[in-house]
Formats: structure tokens, C-alpha cells, sequence
């Protein structure tokens, strides 16, 4: 068996297609999603992210813009910044880019942002309504872009044996969380787990997110398994790696993701598309106050 490669930029342009005429929609009635993203400190992999977020904005037809904060920027400066952008209505998304400097608190950063504006999904009320399964929060933009790559190719998820390598707070967790939601039965694995292999065998879905480079092997691998590889290592000779013996696995597993160009593209659009949604949920908020107003 050789695996599809799912092509994650393709889907990503499909998706992004769609949404595109969402935001026309909007714009008919006057509004432009508006995103706004927080930078504190030069770290080069952040910057290229935002970047990538800029471009997609302005390629989908949304308003984006910039907030950069030095790398000693006071905590106090940052949360003024947040308030402002909670105020502004013609912004309806606020990330920060993570990670942030050491001396900052990243929880209370990120518990600043106005619920109705945490489009990165951070802020404990929408972490909250993922635990608890409720429809009207911001998914986290990783495993949301992993969930929709999985509808896209028809991969069932229902009674599915799914196994997460990698328990982060914004991909292995949250991802686990999502797929429960769908009915999967779900592993989560971490670095204490002991033989992993016992556990990824058993996966009809593997989705690793470990940042460890080749971590998952062909005879780790349940034959006709989808493998969603998340990861992205830099190797020694500059090149990028996934989590997953890409070239072993594709030979067993049903689907395989490639890296770079599986779940990377996906991460960027599911933010444009929880921004739009942001937006979206902020028109109708207005019409229903126009309603009992008038
Ligand atoms: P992270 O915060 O470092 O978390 C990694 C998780 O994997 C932790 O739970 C860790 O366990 C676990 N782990 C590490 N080595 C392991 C091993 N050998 N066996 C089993 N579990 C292991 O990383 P992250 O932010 O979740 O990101 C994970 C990877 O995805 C990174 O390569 C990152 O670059 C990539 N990523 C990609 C995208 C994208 O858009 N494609 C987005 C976000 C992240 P412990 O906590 O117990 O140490």
C-alpha cells in the first residue's frame, strides 16, 4: 500500500476560497474582518509565522496589522495594547505570537483578550468550551486545521481508534479534545508515555505532534492507518523534517501528510477563518441590539 499524500496547500486554497466569500458577504454589509497580531521580541521563526498571517489576510481580502513590542516590553504596556484592540471594532481577532519572553506572563496575556476576539483559542473560556463541547468558541488553528483536513479527505473519525503523540496546550491537548467531540476513542502519548509503539499501533488516525524529528517509524504504524504528521523540525543541514519516517510510513499507512506542505498551510487559514467567523458572530450581535432597540 503507498499512502495519498494529502496535499495540505491545496485544501488550505480550497478552504480559503470559501471563506473568501464569506468575507465578501461581509463587505457588502460594510464589514472587514479585521485581525490584529501582537509580536514582542525578534525571534526570526515568529516573525516569518506573522508574516505568513499578514499575506493570508490580505490574500482572503481581510484587514490585518501588526503590534510590535521590544523583547523587554513591560507586561503592563502589552495588556494596555490588548484593552485598546478589545475596544476596536474594526479589529475582530487579537493573537499574540507565541512563545513570548520569558520575564511575561502568558496566561494573563492571553486572558486579556476579549472572548469574542481570541481567535487563536487560547484564552481559558474557549479552552473551557472545548472540555465541555460547546459549538459557538474559537478552536485552536492547529488541530482545527488537522480536523479539517481529515473531513476534507472523508477519513471517518466516529469509533475510530485515535492516538495523539505530543500533549502541548495548543495542539496534542486541544486536538484530543476536538476528536472526542467527534466520537473517536482517544490515546494522548507524551514523553513519560513508556513503548509507544504499543499504543501508535492501535491508531486507525495518528496524529504526532512531539517536535522530534523521525520520531515515528513504519513499524509503528497500523497498516492502513492516516498519519498526520505536525511537527516541524529544523535538521542540522537546514532542511525541514516532520515527526514521521515520512518515506517508511507512506508505504503502510492509507493517507500521509507531508511536511512542509500538510499541516502548516491549514494552521494559518483556520485563523483566517476563526477571524471571519469573529466577525460574523460581532454582525449578528449588533443586528440583534438593533432589533430590540428599535
Ligand atoms: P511542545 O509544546 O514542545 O509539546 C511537545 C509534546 O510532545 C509534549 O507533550 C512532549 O511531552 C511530547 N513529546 C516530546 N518528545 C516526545 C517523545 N519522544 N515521545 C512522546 N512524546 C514526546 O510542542 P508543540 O507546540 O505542541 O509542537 C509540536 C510540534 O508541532 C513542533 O515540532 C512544532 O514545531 C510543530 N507545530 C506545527 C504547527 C503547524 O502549523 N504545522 C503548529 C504548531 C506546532 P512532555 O510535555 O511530557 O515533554
Amino acid at each position: 500500500m503507498t499512502a495519498k499524500i494529502i496535499d495540505g496547500n491545496a485544501v488550505a486554497r480550497h478552504v480559503r476560497g470559501e471563506w473568501k466569500k464569506r468575507v465578501e458577504a461581509l463587505k457588502v454589509r460594510g464589514i472587514t474582518p479585521g485581525l490584529s497580531v501582537i509580536i514582542i521580541g525578534n525571534n526570526p521563526a515568529s516573525r516569518v509565522y506573522v508574516r505568513n498571517k499578514v499575506k493570508a489576510c490580505a490574500e482572503v481580502g481581510l484587514h490585518s496589522e501588526v503590534h510590535e513590542f521590544p523583547v523587554d516590553a513591560g507586561e503592563q504596556v502589552i495588556l494596555e495594547r490588548i484593552e485598546e484592540l478589545n475596544r476596536n471594532p474594526a479589529i475582530h481577532g487579537i493573537l499574540v505570537q507565541l512563545p513570548m519572553p520569558p520575564h511575561l506572563e502568558a496566561r494573563r496575556l492571553l486572558g486579556a483578550i476579549s472572548i469574542d476576539k481570541d481567535v487563536d483559542g487560547f484564552h481559558l473560556y474557549n479552552v473551557g468550551g472545548l472540555v465541555v463541547g460547546e459549538n459557538n468558541i474559537f478552536p485552536p488553528c492547529t488541530p482545527y486545521g488537522v480536523q479539517c483536513l481529515l473531513e476534507y479527505e472523508n477519513i471517518p473519525i466516529e469509533g475510530q481508534n485515535v492516538v495523539v503523540v505530543g500533549a502541548s496546550n495548543i495542539v496534542g491537548k486541544p486536538m484530543a479534545l476536538m476528536l472526542m467531540a467527534k466520537d473517536a476513542t482517544v490515546s494522548i502519548c507524551h514523553i513519560k508515555t513508556r513503548d509507544l509503539a504499543q499504543f501508535t499501533i492501535l491508531a486507525d488516525i495518528l496524529i504526532v505532534a512531539a517536535g522530534c524529528p523521525r520520531l515515528i517509524t513504519a513499524p509503528m504504524v497500523k497498516r492502513g492507518a492516516a498519519v498526520i504528521d505536525v511537527g516541524i523540525n529544523r535538521l542540522a543541514d537546514g532542511t525541514l523534517a516532520g515527526d514521521v519516517d515520512f518515506d517508511g510510513v507512506k508505504e503502510k499507512a492509507s493517507f500521509i501528510t507531508p511536511v512542509p506542505g500538510g499541516v502548516g498551510p491549514m494552521t494559518v487559514t483556520m485563523l483566517i477563518c476563526n477571524t471571519v467567523a469573529a466577525a460574523e458572530r460581532n454582525a449578528a450581535k449588533q443586528g440583534e441590539r438593533v432589533a430590540v432597540t428599535s
